[in-house]
């Protein structure tokens, strides 16, 4: 027996129960599906448990994608100011961080239960450990089989996320998808992810470990100003975690480790000005004390401004304004936020979300090529494309 639906959406994340919310809410019977014992485990780990849920600030040249005007449309239909009147309108306390990043006051789980409870006023039937054994297509219907049930709807949403963090249940369940209906998935790649490095530089992490810095962190024309962290696996932090989206394998990354300094001008003016100063202590007052010991001992500079060379000088001003570095890879999908790449926008409307070759067919969130910043753009992007899908789907 097939049981039938209007829309069926497979993955009960962000983008998945807005997408329910907005279908249901317009009259139309939804199934939402989930494999997952627990439904929008990433919102509830999100934001060091308060969720980062959007930006204020939000605005396409925030997002990567192959098409950057792509998200243009969504964005637009459901903003930054539709999700947070939302929030307001369960009395959820939330504040903003900084650069415009807005984050619950209390607990994410807030937004969990928000949305599950829009999902029951909009009459949207779950499923929580839904095991998808097959999907296909009859004529205009979607076909969406279990080893023990079948159901039928004229729109199928894919919201099954990304790559990260396997073990709360991303798959690459939609990709395939995409891929059986014949449609172009980009090479997906972790991004928001921290970096990591050779043994040198490692040794100099572990001894900074737990260290913080504000930095300007760049790679050719891009560059991020946030705070950057020393940890024991290497260099963390937003401003590292933002470039980790833009860098490529093999390719340097350089970090000024004190922007508000010329550093070589300041100790050209020291020299004149001080010249009995010992250098470790001059570059004590511009970095914390741990990274300036380092930094002198690396560069093997030692002793009295005045006994030191301009070219010297150089040297360790370059070492800490232009520090440039070599990643030799990044944690992987174990630690990222987010994936790059994913189901090409060419395949997709942008009004719609819904599939140009496939009638009925949408995807949404993650698991199409659009990737945020890091500060609440990747769950705006979940809203806004969730939202769009559900008033047509
Ligand atoms: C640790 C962490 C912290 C983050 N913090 C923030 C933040 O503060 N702000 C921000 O904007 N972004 C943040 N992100 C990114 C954000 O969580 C995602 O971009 C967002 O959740 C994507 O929404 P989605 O609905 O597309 O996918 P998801 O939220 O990943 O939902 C996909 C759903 O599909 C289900 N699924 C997967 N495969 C299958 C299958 N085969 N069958 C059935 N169901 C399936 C999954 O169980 C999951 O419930 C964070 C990510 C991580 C990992």
């Amino acid at each position: 027996m097939i049981t039938e639906y209007d829309a069926i959406i497979i993955g009960a994340g962000a983008a998945g129960m807005m997408c329910a919310i907005e279908a249901g809410k317009r009259g139309r019977k939804v199934l939402l599906v989930d494999h997952s014992k627990k439904i929008g485990e990433k919102i509830r780990i999100s934001g060091g448990g308060r969720c980062n849920f959007t930006n204020l600030n939000t605005h396409a040249s925030k997002f990567l994608s192959q098409n950057p005007k792509f998200v243009k449309s969504a964005l637009s239909q459901y903003t930054q100011n539709d999700f947070i009147n939302l929030i307001k309108k369960y009395e959820i306390k939330f504040h903003e961080k900084k650069l415009g990043q807005l984050f619950c006051d209390h607990s994410a789980q807030q937004i969990v239960e928000m949305l599950i409870k829009e999902c029951e006023l909009a009459n949207v039937t779950f499923k929580k450990e839904f095991k998808v054994a097959d999907i296909d297509k009859d004529k205009d219907q979607y076909i969406v089989s279990t080893t023990d049930e079948i159901y039928s709807a004229q729109s199928l949403i894919i919201a099954t996320g990304g790559l990260s963090v396997p073990k709360i249940g991303a798959t690459p369940f939609g990709y395939e998808i995409a891929k059986k209906f014949d449609l172009d998935v980009l090479e997906t790649l972790p991004a928001l992810v921290p970096l990591t490095f050779d043994e040198q530089l490692l040794k100099m992490c572990k001894e900074l470990t737990g260290l913080s810095v504000e930095a300007i962190v760049s790679f050719n024309k891009v560059l991020f100003q946030e705070g950057m962290l020393f940890t024991h696996r290497g260099l963390s932090g937003p401003s590292i975690l933002q470039i980790s989206s833009y860098w490529k394998l093999g390719d340097n990354i350089k970090i000024n480790l004190s922007p508000k300094e010329n550093v070589f001008k300041l100790l050209e003016n020291k020299k004149n000005l001080n010249p009995k100063e010992e250098i470790t202590n001059i570059i004590g007052d511009i970095l914390p004390k741990r990274l300036a010991h380092i930094i002198c001992h690396e560069n093997k500079v030692t002793g009295n401004i005045s006994e030191l060379s301009n070219k010297i000088l150089k040297q360790l001003s370059h070492a800490i304004n232009t520090w440039t570095i070599n990643p030799t890879g990044s944690e992987g999908y174990r630690t990222a936020e987010v994936t790059l790449g994913g189901v090409n926008t060419k395949e997709l409307s942008s009004q719609t979300m819904m599939s140009n070759k496939h009638k009925g067919l949408f995807f949404i969130g993650e698991v199409v090529d659009v990737t945020g910043h890091l500060g609440g753009y990747n769950f705006q992007w979940a809203w806004s494309s969730g939202y769009v899908a559900g008033q047509y789907a």
